[in-house]
């Protein structure tokens, strides 16, 4: 199940572009602007369940900050739990940690270690905005592979192509991004 066209140019255009932000030389793309369209969050939104009432999941993981919104939402409408994964210290529990490269120095992203433990070998769709380089989804998947469940598919809202993000995740999981900016 992939987006009409219709559905992926009302998406595209609630979408909005900042220049150099947060530096030079980088167009943020920002989806304040869908959430904000009630049209446009109700194609997304409907589009993700059409599609992952399919997939037999058992836990939607968003990946730390907007990844948040949409999994947390999907996760409810698919009658789903919803694990987030955060960056560094934000997590009171006992967690597993995963260090990834950035432009300038690391980062790290942390879950849980009991967040897939209500299922064996459970099926988990990991979900955030958008795929650049591809190093915080890498790292988040490793995570929920690590813990014993299987990141079966990875989504973005918007897919970077001109990066080679999507192709160095496609190594480890299925990617889906709706909308592929090139
Ligand atoms: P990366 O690890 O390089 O794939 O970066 C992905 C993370 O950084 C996601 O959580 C995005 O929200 C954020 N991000 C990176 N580049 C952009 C961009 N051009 N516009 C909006 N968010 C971005």
């Amino acid at each position: 199940m992939t987006l009409s066209s219709t559905e992926r140019k009302i998406l595209e255009d609630s979408i909005r572009d900042i220049k150099d932000f947060p530096k030079p030389g980088i167009v943020f793309k920002d989806i304040t602007t869908l959430l904000n369209d009630k049209k446009a969050y109700g194609v997304l939104m409907n589009h993700l369940y059409q599609r992952y009432k399919e997939y037999d999941l058992d836990y939607i993981a968003g990946i730390d900050a907007r990844g948040f919104i949409f999994g947390a939402a999907l996760a409810q409408m698919l009658g789903l739990g919803f694990v987030p994964i955060r960056k560094k210290g934000k997590l009171p529990y006992t967690t597993i940690s995963e260090k990834y490269s950035l432009e300038y120095g690391i980062d790290e992203v942390e879950v849980h270690i009991d967040a897939f433990s209500g299922i064996e070998n459970a099926r988990v769709l990991i979900i955030d905005d958008l795929i650049a380089t591809g190093g915080t989804a890498n790292a988040a998947t490793t995570l929920v592979n690590q813990t014993g469940a299987k990141c079966v598919e990875a989504c973005f809202i918007i897919g970077l192509t001109f990066l080679e993000g999507i192709k160095t995740l496609e190594e480890k999981t299925d990617v889906y991004s709706l909308i592929e900016v090139h």
